[in-house]
């Protein structure tokens, strides 16, 4: 697999503070043990923001965080749409149809376990334009609460059955339900990749209702980046995954405003 070179990992302003604090609590507690139900309590805080932090999809805390498009995309009207949990034989051809049908572009956010199966899917959404990007490679739900080393297993293995699919690297990660941990932004720095949020979402893993999934997506504007599934979905009363008729809907909503969907930029902010 060809990885991009480590980069320097250049900790966030709140993960050094944090470091200090308990270098400073430990200081203290040796200096007047008295003290340690303070210190106790100023380290049970700080891990308390920081796991709030993690929950925050657009929160820049932990690290670098694409949750909206650089400003120049947003001022030419174009909007990232991505889609989390694929490839998945059913879905994922249906989704890639509606799209091209509304000539719309995407980024594909893929289970590295799923690429292995589906290689032909992940061939499928590249020649369509759009591009894949890392999902983790068996998408534990409790990936944030995992350690370095098993957090870097899951990037590196999906990263390497994505590209062995497709012959192209996925340049961003986003973890399992969105939850980002503190030990998180080291790992990504020394796979290349870069974390990526959004800035409003359908719900649609969980939602089974279109009209509910439209109207939570009714404010979206230049420069989001929208977060749906072609992986995960609840049957609707008709048997039908909820994207089926989301996607049509949302597309052409978006066309009548005069808005363009693209995949995720460049690392230069290119296309
Ligand atoms: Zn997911």
């Amino acid at each position: 697999m060809e990885q991009a070179p480590p980069a320097r990992w250049s900790p966030s302003a709140a993960l050094r503070l944090s470091a200090g604090l308990h270098l400073g609590a430990a200081a203290a507690v040796l200096a007047s043990p008295a003290l340690w139900p303070w210190c106790l309590g100023a380290v049970a805080l700080n891990h308390a923001v920081l796991t709030t932090a993690g929950m925050v999809p657009r929160s820049a805390l932990l690290g670098p965080n694409l949750s909206r498009l650089p400003p120049g995309h947003a001022a030419r009207g174009e909007v990232a749409l991505t889609f989390d949990d694929g490839p998945d034989p059913l879905l994922t051809p249906l989704a890639l149809d509606l799209l091209a049908a509304q000539d719309a572009r995407a980024s594909f956010f893929l289970i590295g376990a799923k690429a292995r199966r589906h290689p032909e899917l992940v061939r499928a959404i590249l020649a369509r334009g759009h591009t894949v990007e890392n999902h983790t490679d068996t998408h534990p739900l409790h990936f944030a609460a995992f350690g370095v080393a098993a957090q870097r297993r899951q990037i590196l293995r999906a990263q390497a059955a994505i590209e062995a699919a497709g012959g192209q690297a996925p340049r961003y990660f986003r973890p399992p339900v969105g939850l980002r941990s503190p030990l998180l932004d080291p790992v990504l720095a020394g796979t290349g990749l870069r974390h990526a949020s959004w800035t409003r979402r359908g719900a649609d893993g969980l939602l089974s209702d279109p009209a509910r999934i439209l109207r939570r997506l009714r404010r979206v504007a230049a420069g989001d980046v929208v977060l749906l599934h072609d992986g995960t979905w609840r049957a609707n009363a008709t048997g039908q995954p909820p994207l089926l008729t989301v996607l049509p809907a949302l597309l052409a909503r978006l066309r009548a405003q005069g808005l363009r969907c693209v995949p995720l930029p460049g690392p230069a902010g290119g296309p």
